[in-house]
């Protein structure tokens, strides 16, 4: 599951982000815009509980309407974290999502999901069974074929 985080909704990069998905080919099972609770926004970064940026990111993540998208695709995964790039924009190398467009740890634009059971644990805390599409999926399988 992939996040364009409150920075990339007020900087107009909500676009600019989804279609770097696009364009690799992954095929996409859920988007909205949505207000993030504070309770969403704790069980989602639970593992980062009791970190001194855990308070700040929790205001992050729920300070504007982000845009969430559930995306498949061959090792969707591992080719999401990548496009997304390192968690330190400073970091991450130019050609990145983070890489070209962010300047802070603390305001770096996207989320992406880090294993399978993340995913679907992620999943579940931003969308309900109606509003993902799976049937996508046939284009998804068409279009990675090896
Ligand atoms: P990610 O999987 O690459 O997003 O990175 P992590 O799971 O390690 O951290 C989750 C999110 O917490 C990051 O994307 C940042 O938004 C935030 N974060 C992580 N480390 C720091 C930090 O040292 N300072 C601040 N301000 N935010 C951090
Ligand atoms: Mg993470």
């Amino acid at each position: 599951m992939i996040l364009a985080k409150a920075d990339a909704v007020v900087r107009g990069l909500v676009g600019e982000i989804l279609a770097r998905f696009e364009r690799r080919g992954y095929t996409i099972l859920g988007l909205k815009l949505m207000h993030v609770t504070q309770d969403q926004a704790k069980r989602h970064y639970a593992e980062h509980d009791g970190k001194p940026f855990f308070p700040g990111l929790v205001d992050y993540i729920t300070a504007t309407p982000i845009v969430a998208m559930v995306i498949e695709g061959e090792d969707a995964i591992e080719g999401c974290r990548a496009t997304i790039g390192a968690t330190n924009p400073i970091k991450a190398t130019p050609g990145t999502i983070r890489g070209d467009y962010g300047q802070t740890i603390g305001r770096n634009l996207a989320h992406g999901s880090d294993s399978p059971e993340s995913a679907q644990r992620e999943v579940a805390i931003f969308f309900n069974d109606q509003e993902l599409f799976p049937r996508a999926h046939v284009l998804g399988d068409w279009i990675s074929a090896k």
